[in-house]
């Protein structure tokens, strides 16, 4: 820990000893700090926040990580399901504008398990990026960010998962950009294609959530503006897939060589501007 911390650490709690917590959510950068602080910190304790609606890929990652790092990662998924929310919100889907889900399936679940004592929250944003998001806001709960501190960009996190032999989320071979519920409404249209053609069976499940809205007298869509039925035809799909290429090929043009390691990481395959205003606890 960097000084700027302890000093921060005891203006906060005092002489109490806190507990160190880090929230995996099956992306990357919260993998490569758990591997990163392993060592730092031998007393940190690791948490996994289970929607159970997460994608088989992110399943396995996790299982790898936990190998890795030789400690069990706590599961807190919550008590009551996605489902018994849904019905709870009166089938609306969640959205942006509405993150039940994230409240509802991760945060309280995070602030359960932490209960009332002084925590350290390690969060894995990057030196590189400005990203907002939706972290717990509890008074005992000391949100720290020791990648922003150490100055690590993205290109030192993908070394640290190589060098550790874990790599990146599988995931990221068939082009989703980030973890999560695999319904989640911050995919871009492009990765609700590629969900179609990986995983078709979860590509029909978020499509039955959406049908399933209508029970409640209103139609709530995933992509806001299109349903899924629609997005799956092949038209649709085609059209979606030649919008993202030609998006990329101005990209491409536009932007610098990247180094090497970018390259190595698949990284030129989607950029993660979108996710900017996601919430940290989900796609971190
Ligand atoms: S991954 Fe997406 S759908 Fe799942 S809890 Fe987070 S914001 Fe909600």
């Amino acid at each position: 820990m960097t000084m700027s911390y302890v000093a921060q650490i005891h203006s906060t709690f005092g002489d109490v000893e806190p507990r160190h917590i880090l929230s995996l959510s099956g992306g990357k950068d919260s993998a490569a700090l758990a591997i990163y602080l392993r060592d730092r910190i031998p007393q940190i304790e690791y948490i996994f926040h289970d929607t159970d609606k997460e994608l088989p890929e992110t399943y396995d990652y996790i299982a790898r990580l936990e190998a890795i790092l030789g400690k069990q990662i706590a599961r807190t998924t919550p008590v009551d399901s996605f489902d018994h929310w849904l019905a709870v919100y009166r089938g609306m889907l969640p959205s942006n504008h509405r993150r039940w889900c994230t409240k509802m399936l991760k945060l309280k679940p995070f602030e359960a398990y932490v209960g009332d004592g002084p925590v350290i929250n390690y969060v894995g944003l990057r030196a590189d990026e400005n990203r907002t998001g939706y972290i717990s806001t509890k008074p005992n709960i000391l949100a720290v960010y020791p990648f922003q501190d150490d100055g690590l960009v993205r290109a030192d996190i993908i070394r640290i998962l190589e060098d550790s032999g874990l790599g990146l989320p599988p995931y990221m071979d068939w082009g989703r950009s980030r973890s999560g519920c695999y319904f989640c409404f911050y995919q871009q249209k492009i990765e609700w294609v590629r969900l179609l053609e990986k995983h078709p069976d979860y590509f029909a499940l978020a499509l039955g959530y959406e049908e399933k809205a209508v029970q409640f007298g209103e139609q709530f869509f995933w992509c806001q503006s299109e349903s899924l039925r629609d997005l799956a035809k092949p038209e649709r799909v085609a059209r979606i897939k030649s919008d993202w290429e030609k998006s990329q090929e101005r990209k491409r043009s536009k932007r610098k060589a990247l180094t090497l390691v970018e390259t190595l990481g698949g990284l030129e395959v989607e950029d993660d501007s979108h996710l900017r205003d996601g919430c940290l606890v989900c796609s971190i």
